[in-house]
C-alpha cells in the first residue's frame, strides 16, 4: 500500500514547527521517527493532509540532565539509550528497558517522545513515564505547558497532545542514591510488543524499602501505575513473600484486555508473573 497524497513541510526549529502546526491545524501531523505513523499512512489508517517533518530541528535533539530530572528532547531516538545516558539508577533503568523496544534499525529512527505521543498501550517508554511520574512539556504557538504523566495518557493512542501541539520535551525524575530497578516483559518473540510487562523501582536504605514505584503495561488501554501497592512495599524489608503478595494484589486489581494475542485470563496470570519478577530483580 502507498499513503494518500499529502503536502510535506520540513521546519528547521522548534518555533518553526509550532508555527507550522498552528498554520495547518487539524490537517497537520508531526512526523518524528515515522516508525508508527508511516505504517499507519501506508495502510491508510492515517491520512494527514500535511506532514510536518521535525527531523531537521536540531534544537529538539538533546538529552539534558538538569538538577533532579533528565530532560529528553523530541528528537531523541530510542538508540540514544543503548548506553546509560546518565550515571546512576535512571540511566541503568533506561538502558535495560530500551533493549525490549522493537529491533535495532527501528530504534535508530523511532523517538522517545514519539512513543509517548503515539501512546500504544504496550509501549515500554509509556510504562516508564507513567510509573516514574514523568512530566511532559507540550508546546504550541501560544507558549508551553507542563502535564504530569497521570493526566497525559487518556487511552489507546490518545493523550493530552492536541492538534496544534508539539510534545517538545519529557522530564524523567533522576532516581538518586539507593534506588534500583527491575523490568520484566513477556512477548511472543523478541522485538514484539509486550503481552504484559512490569517496571519496579525500589529505594532501599538499611535493608528496608523506603520508596517504591511500580507499574504494569500492555494489559489495558494505557500503562498503569500501582500507587496503592507502592505504599504496601514501603517500610518493609524486601522478601519473596512480600513480592508474591504484591504481585497477587496487582493481578487481582486489574481486569486485562483481550486480543488475538492473549485472553484476559492469560494476561491476568502474566501480570502476577511480571510484577513478581520485576520486584525480585529490583531487590536483587
Ligand atoms: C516492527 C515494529 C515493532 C515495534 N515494536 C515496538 C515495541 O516493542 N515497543 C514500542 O514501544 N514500540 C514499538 N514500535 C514502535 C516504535 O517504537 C515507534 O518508534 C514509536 O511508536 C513512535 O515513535 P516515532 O518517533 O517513530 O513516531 P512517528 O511514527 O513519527 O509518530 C507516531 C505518532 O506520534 C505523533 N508524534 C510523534 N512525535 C511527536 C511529537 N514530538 N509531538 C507530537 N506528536 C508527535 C505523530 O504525529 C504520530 O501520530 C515498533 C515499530 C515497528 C515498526
Amino acid at each position: 500500500m502507498k499513503p494518500a497524497s499529502f503536502v510535506y513541510v520540513r521546519p528547521g526549529s522548534r518555533s518553526e514547527i509550532v508555527a507550522a502546526l498552528a498554520e495547518h491545524g487539524a490537517d497537520g501531523k508531526v512526523l518524528a521517527g515515522g516508525q508508527s505513523l508511516v505504517a499507519a499512512m501506508n495502510f491508510r489508517l492515517a491520512r494527514p493532509g500535511v506532514i510536518i517533518d521535525i527531523n531537521r530541528a536540531g534544537d529538539l535533539d538533546y538529552l539534558r540532565p538538569s538538577g533532579d530530572v533528565l530532560a529528553i528532547g523530541a528528537l531523541t531516538r530510542h538508540a540514544a539509550f543503548h548506553k546509560p545516558p546518565v550515571e546512576g539508577p535512571l540511566g541503568a533503568l533506561l538502558a535495560k528497558v530500551v533493549r525490549h523496544i522493537a529491533h535495532y534499525p527501528i530504534r535508530q529512527r523511532g523517538t522517545f517522545t514519539g512513543s509517548l505521543a503515539h501512546a500504544d498501550p504496550a509501549s515500554e517508554w509509556c510504562l516508564v513515564a507513567a510509573t516514574l511520574g514523568a512530566e511532559m512539556v507540550i508546546a504550541n504557538n501560544n507558549g508551553e505547558r507542563t502535564c504530569p504523566a497521570a493526566e497525559f495518557f487518556r487511552g489507546t493512542f490518545t493523550t493530552a497532545v492536541g492538534e496544534q501541539d508539539l510534545l517538545a520535551e519529557v522530564r524523567l525524575p533522576m532516581l538518586g542514591a539507593g534506588w534500583r530497578s527491575g523490568f520484566h516483559e513477556f512477548s511472543r518473540r523478541a522485538g514484539d510488543f509486550a503481552l504484559a510487562m512490569s517496571l519496579a523501582a525500589l529505594k532501599l536504605e538499611n535493608g528496608v524499602i523506603t520508596a517504591a514505584r511500580l507499574g504494569v503495561g500492555g494489559v489495558s488501554d494505557r500503562a498503569i501505575r500501582l500507587s496503592k501497592l507502592e505504599q504496601e512495599l514501603v517500610g518493609k524489608p524486601p522478601s519473596k513473600a512480600l513480592f508474591q503478595d504484591v504481585a497477587a494484589s496487582a493481578q487481582a486489581g486489574i481486569r486485562p484486555t483481550a486480543d488475538i494475542h492473549g485472553s484476559s485470563e492469560y494476561r491476568s496470570d502474566l501480570i502476577r508473573a511480571v510484577v513478581g519478577r520485576a520486584l525480585t530483580e529490583a531487590a536483587a
